[in-house]
């Protein structure tokens, strides 16, 4: 037996995304990754949290990184990493990073271990990039929203009456969690545990799900409207997921306090001042 040829059959390459990370044991730790060829996977990253380790750098939350994997006797290892995109500016904020913690816990939550969906991939590498690069975080989030559901089988119908399957006008909707999409004013008012889905909602909700992010890009939400279809939006991944999305919690509290901090004109963040306005 050639010891050589042994050692490369238990070698493979990996394309991934970090998702989440624990610690294991003095100086271990347990990756959760998102790869193109494999889907979720759990990988052992052993003595990355040594200081001194050259692979600590490489396995952070969000990075995409190329790793070389050993098959392990219950859990691979990571033998290499290599990042590919570090998206540091969204490591190193904290509402990006919370942001970035939103789009990995909902990718994580959607998938199953071992199930390939190279679309997800790409949708989430995609959406960490626009974050990174100053795209609007709550434009990307339900751009990421929608079409997440979209590639995981949950694509709410907002174009045709669940009940009637006529074509929805533009006018006030409704909407249901439970049949999964939206419902003429004929069949939508008298329907138990509907939405009102408002004219304008309804519209950005569409406009999210059939245009490109280039498209996407340009909106300009109000306040209000961007609520209404955050929080639609949200109450429709409660109900598929059956639990709530932990880090939206956080997301709402961190975005509060940022929100009072500017109103009174106090620094959250004495240490590093901003540039005055
Ligand atoms: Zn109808």
């Amino acid at each position: 037996m050639n010891p050589g040829t042994d050692r490369r059959q238990r070698l493979y390459r990996l394309s991934a995304i970090v998702l989440k990370r624990r610690d294991m044991g003095e100086a271990d730790r347990l990756l959760t990754v998102l790869t193109r060829d494999r889907g979720k996977l759990t990988l052992v990253a052993k003595g990355v949290r040594k200081s001194a380790s050259r692979k600590a750098g490489h396995v952070e939350p969000f990075t995409h990184v190329e790793l070389l994997v050993a098959r392990g006797k219950s859990l691979d290892l990571i033998t290499q990493a290599e990042t590919t995109a570090a998206h540091r500016r969204l490591r190193e904020d904290l509402l990006l990073s919370t942001w970035g913690y939103y789009a990995a816990e909902l990718a994580d939550a959607f998938t199953q271990d071992g199930d390939p969906n190279e679309l997800l991939f790409d949708l989430l590498l995609e959406t960490l990039g626009r974050l990174d690069q100053g795209a609007e975080p709550a434009l990307a989030a339900r751009y990421y929203e929608l079409h997440l559901l979209s590639l995981v089988g949950y694509q709410p119908q907002l174009f045709r009456c669940v009940q009637c399957g006529e074509l929805l006008e533009p006018e006030t909707n409704f909407f249901s969690l439970a049949r999964g999409g939206a419902l003429c004013p004929k069949h939508g008012a008298n329907e138990a545990g509907t939405m009102v889905l408002s004219l304008p909602a309804f519209k950005v909700l569409r406009f999210l799900q059939s245009r490109s992010w280039e498209q996407v890009a340009q909106l300009r939400l109000s306040p209000a409207v961007g609520g209404q279809v955050e929080s639609l939006l949200a109450r429709y991944i409660v109900y598929h997921l059956e639990r709530n999305v932990r880090s939206v919690a956080f997301l709402y509290r961190l975005q509060q306090e940022l929100a009072m901090a500017a109103r009174s004109d106090v620094d959250p963040n004495p240490d590093k001042p901003e540039p005055r306005r």
